[in-house]
């Protein structure tokens, strides 16, 4: 837990809020050494009272002193500046216990009747330190009353204590939460942990030291990365960080990634977490819950193998029978009608097979982070001009209308044009596949945002629409949204995730929006790029 004690302002300031000038004349060395030992004390009250007791007689010209406790009932003592019988001796005294009970610092002549003390001393001083109920007294003795500027001084000194105590307290307090909270954590099935400005550790829970060997002991005032070793990059935090102070539009993050543990075990972690800000550029605290997914992340990569294996495998059957299908179209005309019709079918059958293969291997590069992306400047209206010209005769054969709205501007944006391609053929193919009757029109639009120029593409159907509770579901692998059996639309729900991904990895974004029975529009946006010279113009 972090030390709070140490942020309690020097003696000297304290000096300064107790406005020392009130004494008049200036303390004497000894006064300033016993308020030293006082303010300086890294103690709680008690231990810092019994430390100092010595100092108390020198800085008051007192020949005594005393620290108790009072009570009603009884009279405690706490440390003495003379020895402990006398001590003792001169607390049976029954105006010592009315001297206790003061509760501002007092002054009192020992009466005659009690010979005890007045054998010693003449007079006595009662200044009650600490709170009412939970504090003490600090007790003088002397044979002179104390002067006007030692009185004075003692009201610093209690004024000093007083601050002292309450710092104490307060420390306690905080001492006593950080332990509730630690506590609470501990049983949360979740690593949970809480770093301060420099990103060290201020609380570590123990499922923290399950995942990472590393124990709250360990790990608190560690910096995170020595603790929590992501393995590809171990500033990860930093770099967040970085971003977040630069645009700070949300101040959540998640990521997931392998950590090496104390034992150099690999695992796998979803880790969450937020920064809480602190003026224009620092982070006070941020705080990150971490949950293991080293068996699910075991399995998916299990099932991707058996996925790639099962399709790579898949391949060469289905070239194979892509060989022979065309070889018998060759011999086109000894086929009979229904002949042909079979032909073509298997055909069909076999593309469509071929093209589930690819999307399935496509899945698996997004989804292990394979995928090869080769960005260059690419002209966006000549792409979506190819998709167009290439789906055409599918749209006819549908009776549907395909538009191409040629844009009157450049497009160019950065991106693997053989990808951004595959984006735009899928969008075009399944709005004419959703689409029964009517139009699927392709258009381009320009914006700028934040001085920034942005291509935007429309793929826009008059098809049956997607409800809107579905926007999020259809990007993702395996989602099909409509009843198979009321659209006969082959497909495998891959299409629109691939796209996504795709559009993502070049720096895109993909929206929809959609009427049911009127039409659907999806939407796709990239960063505009200045348009390649041509190289006889470079120079
Ligand atoms: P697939 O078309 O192979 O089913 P996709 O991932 O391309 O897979 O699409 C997911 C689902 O989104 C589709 O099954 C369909 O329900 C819905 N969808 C996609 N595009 C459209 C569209 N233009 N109009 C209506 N529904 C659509």
């Amino acid at each position: 837990m972090p030390n709070h004690r140490a942020a309690l302002p020097p003696w000297e300031k304290i000096l300064q809020q107790l406005n020392i000038n009130e004494a008049k004349p200036l303390p004497t060395e000894r006064q300033i050494a016993l308020l030293r030992a006082l303010v300086e004390s890294e103690h709680d009250l008690r231990p810092t009272l019994e430390r100092s007791i010595n100092l108390f007689p020198p800085a008051f010209l007192a020949e005594a002193a005393l620290v108790v406790k009072s009570t009603p009932a009884a009279i405690a003592l706490v440390a003495s500046s003379i020895s402990r019988r006398t001590a003792l001796n001169l607390l049976r005294s029954a105006f010592l216990h009315r001297l206790a009970g003061a509760k501002n610092i007092t002054e009192k002549k020992i009466p005659h009747s009690d010979k005890k003390i007045q054998d010693k001393y003449q007079f006595a001083v009662c200044c009650p330190v600490g709170e009412r109920r939970n504090g003490f007294q600090v007790l003088l003795f002397g044979h002179q009353p104390l002067s006007r500027s030692e009185l004075g001084f003692l009201r610093f000194v209690q004024r000093a204590l007083a601050l002292r105590y309450r710092a104490t307290a307060l420390q306690q307090q905080i001492d006593r939460e950080a332990e509730n909270l630690s506590l609470l954590t501990h049983h949360l099935s979740e690593g949970m942990a809480v770093l301060d400005q420099n990103l060290a550790v201020t609380l570590w829970n123990r499922p923290m030291q399950r995942l990472t060997g590393y124990s709250p002991r360990e790990a608190a005032g560690k910096p995170y990365y020595l603790v929590f070793k992501r393995t590809d990059n171990s500033n990860w935090l930093e770099e967040l960080m970085r971003v977040y102070l630069e645009t700070p539009l949300q101040n959540v993050f998640n990521a997931e990634f392998e950590i090496t543990t104390r034992d150099n075990a690999a695992r796998w972690v979803n880790v969450s977490g937020s920064f809480m800000r602190h003026g224009e550029d620092q982070i006070s605290q941020t705080v990150i819950i971490v949950r293991d997914v080293t068996q699910t992340k075991l399995l998916e990569t299990r099932k991707n193998e058996f996925i790639s294996i099962a399709t790579h495998e898949l391949r060469t059957p289905i070239t194979a029978i892509k060989g022979y299908l065309s070889l018998l179209a060759r011999e086109e005309q000894s086929l009979t009608e229904p002949q042909r019709t079979y032909l073509n079918r298997a055909a069909e059958a076999n593309n469509r097979l071929a093209r589930l293969a690819e999307d399935l291997l496509r899945t698996v590069q997004v989804e292990e982070d394979r995928l090869r992306i080769n960005l260059r400047p690419v002209d966006l209206a000549k792409v979506l001009e190819k998709v167009c010209k290439d789906l055409q005769p599918k749209a006819e054969s549908k009776g549907i209308q395909l538009e191409y709205a040629e844009p009157a501007f450049e497009t160019w944006i950065t991106a693997d044009e053989e990808k951004i391609h595959q984006v735009f053929e899928n969008l075009v193919d399944n709005a004419i596949k959703y689409t029964t009757e009517g139009t699927v029109r392709v258009s381009t639009d320009r914006y700028e945002d934040n001085s920034q120029l942005f291509i935007i593409v429309h793929v826009q159907d008059s098809g049956i629409g997607i409800s809107s509770k579905n926007y999020d579901t259809i990007f993702e692998k395996f989602r099909r949204t409509h009843d198979t059996a009321q659209i006969r639309e082959a497909g495998a729900g891959l299409g629109l995730f691939i796209v996504k991904s795709f559009v993502e990895k070049q720096g895109g974004k993909i929206s929809v929006n959609s009427k049911i029975g009127k039409g659907t529009t999806f939407s796709v946006r990239f960063p505009a790029t200045e348009s390649p010279k041509p190289l006889n113009e470079k120079e």
